[in-house]
């Protein structure tokens, strides 16, 4: 485990975390409105982005509030790049965001803080159970994330396409994908196809979908034009079988859980704005609609 300590005096900012991949929901608002989005990850854990570090809200030690760095958009802080936490000793060392459509977060600064301890060693692949999707009632943003994670999943095959169509077999990635590809890739015949590559799956096709490693992020190995997804969504995509479950009424708050109504089983709608910022952050390609790139 790790504890994350102040660079300037030493102190525990935190309790003890494994790793975890940084999810793919971490830079994606939930639009779950009403203020009950859930922590971006488990207490416990943490993750390593690009020049922050995540932890969830509860694992900080010591930190205090700096005066007058309350942003927010209307029921919380949404200041994510600026830091709203302070060690005791004055050092500036992260940020909480917790506030409606944000996951809840401490994003520590990556050159504020440093890692003491003994890192876990890489769980192989077999460690994690990838036979079954996490279908959990309790579990209210479970579409939310998986939605993003399709997003960017599309935005990442429309562009390994190089403008072909392609072809994907009925199925749980048929029902997610195809008709987004089908939509948005100019027609003919199709050219190149799409199907799942991973743990006990195969998967020859010329684009595969591979999981990340959940500790690491790193993809599974795969040969061919390498998409990869978020373990979550790829398990969901590989057992057809699963419906996740959501109230009745389709809503997210937590006293739905006390519903005596059946829950419904929705699958996977994409999200259509994640795919579009993803693409527009990426090199700009010839055979997607121009306007994708319109501000
Ligand atoms: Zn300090
Ligand atoms: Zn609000």
């Amino acid at each position: 485990m790790m504890v994350f300590e102040c660079v300037a005096c030493g102190a525990a900012l935190t309790a003890p975390v494994r790793q975890v991949a940084l999810p793919d929901h971490a830079d994606h608002e939930a639009w779950d409105g009403g203020g009950t989005t859930s922590a971006l990850l488990e207490s416990g854990t943490y993750a390593a982005g690009p020049e922050q570090i995540a932890v969830a809200p509860a694992d900080v030690r010591d930190l205090s509030w700096i005066e007058g760095r309350f942003e927010g958009s209307c029921c919380g802080l949404a200041g994510r790049r600026t830091p709203n936490l302070a060690c005791a000793c004055g050092r500036e060392v992260a940020a909480r965001v917790d506030d409606c459509d944000r996951w809840r977060v401490v994003w520590l600064q990556a050159g504020a803080v440093r890692a003491v301890g003994t890192a876990e060693p890489v769980a192989v692949w077999e460690t994690f159970d990838w036979g079954t999707v996490l279908v959990d009632d309790a579990d209210l943003s479970w579409h939310d994330r998986v939605r993003v994670s399709a997003g960017l999943a599309l935005a990442h095959v429309l562009i390994a396409s190089e403008g072909a169509p392609v072809a994907v077999p009925d199925g749980p990635v048929a029902d997610t994908f195809r008709r987004h590809l089908d939509e948005l890739l100019p027609p003919g015949p199709p050219a190149r196809t799409l199907a799942l590559a991973g743990p006990d799956m195969p998967g020859e096709a010329d684009i595969v979908l591979v999981p990340r490693h959940p500790q690491t992020g790193e993809p599974w190995p795969a040969a061919g034009t390498v998409v990869p997804i978020s373990a979550e969504l790829w398990k969901w995509l590989a057992h057809e079988e699963d419906h996740p479950v959501i109230p009745a009424t389709g809503g997210r708050w937590p006293y739905l859980i006390e519903d005596p109504l059946p829950r419904r089983p929705k699958r996977v709608e994409l999200s259509w704005w994640t795919m579009r910022l993803e693409v527009r952050s990426l090199p700009r390609v010839p055979w997607l609609p121009q306007n994708f790139y319109d501000r």
